[in-house]
């Protein structure tokens, strides 16, 4: 699905937090989003997925303008955040419809997909860092958003993982095709897993440069 901002804006009780962000993201996408801590790239995500509608401006999700909460979109944030009190299958089924027996078999093929078929029983104390991220890559890819928004998704976890998981992202795109905008502090993983980098200027957040990454994708 394509996106579009257009003169987005957002003020924090008469404070600036991003101010007119264009973006044009094609169908398919991967773009990364850059800047300095307070730059107003969580506060833009938020608004792109519709959990924000105090914005001002236009965010146009595949021709249609709208400040609803877009269940086109999946997001993925820092940390998994991910229900206690229910299981693994029970966090990736919650929010889905249909039928339990329709929703568990779904939600096992985005644990396998995530290489976690066997855990769906664990509870998330029981998961390691990269484990409880893989279970919130699999909740949010379950309901098959066209757009994914990631927070600073791998930042937590440890080399090894992180570039695991990197992997997996680009294996979803793949599989799915997904448009994805990726909020980063690593160069090193936007020059990746990126079409094309967007640096926000702080504070507040403008758009500064953009700039089209060569290299690649493997
Ligand atoms: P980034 O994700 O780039 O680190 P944020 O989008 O989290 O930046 O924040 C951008 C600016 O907006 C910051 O100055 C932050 O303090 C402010 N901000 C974000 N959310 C709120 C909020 N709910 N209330 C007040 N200020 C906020
Ligand atoms: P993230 O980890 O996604 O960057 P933040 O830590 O920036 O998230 O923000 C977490 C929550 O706190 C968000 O709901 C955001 O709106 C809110 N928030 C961020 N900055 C401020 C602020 N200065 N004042 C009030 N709320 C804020």
């Amino acid at each position: 699905m394509s996106l579009a901002l257009r003169d987005v804006s957002r003020t924090f009780n008469g404070t600036t937090a991003v101010k007119n962000v264009n973006l044009e993201v094609k169908p398919g996408e991967i773009i990364g989003l850059l800047g300095t801590s307070g730059c107003g790239k969580s506060t833009l995500l938020r608004a792109i997925s519709g959990l924000d509608s105090e914005y001002d401006g236009e965010i146009e999700i595949n021709g249609t303008v709208s400040k609803e909460i877009h269940d086109t979109t999946g997001f993925i944030f820092q940390e998994p955040r991910l229900l206690p009190w229910l299981n693994v299958l029970d966090n990736v089924t919650f929010g889905l419809t249909g039928s339990r027996k329709e929703k568990e078999n779904k939600a096992i093929d985005y644990l396998e997909s995530v290489g976690l078929r066997g855990k769906e029983r664990l509870y998330p104390r029981e998961l390691s860092g990269g484990m409880a991220q893989r279970v919130a890559i699999a909740r949010a890819l379950v309901t098959s958003p066209e757009i994914l928004l990631l927070d600073e998704p791998f930042s937590a976890l440890d080399a090894f993982t992180k570039m695991q998981l990197q992997d997996l992202l680009l294996e979803v795109w793949k599989k799915y095709q997904s448009t994805i905008v990726l909020v980063t502090h690593d160069i090193d993983e936007a020059n990746y897993l990126c079409d094309r980098v967007v640096i926000l200027r702080g504070q507040p957040g403008e758009v500064d440069r953009e700039f089209i990454i060569s290299q690649k994708r493997p």
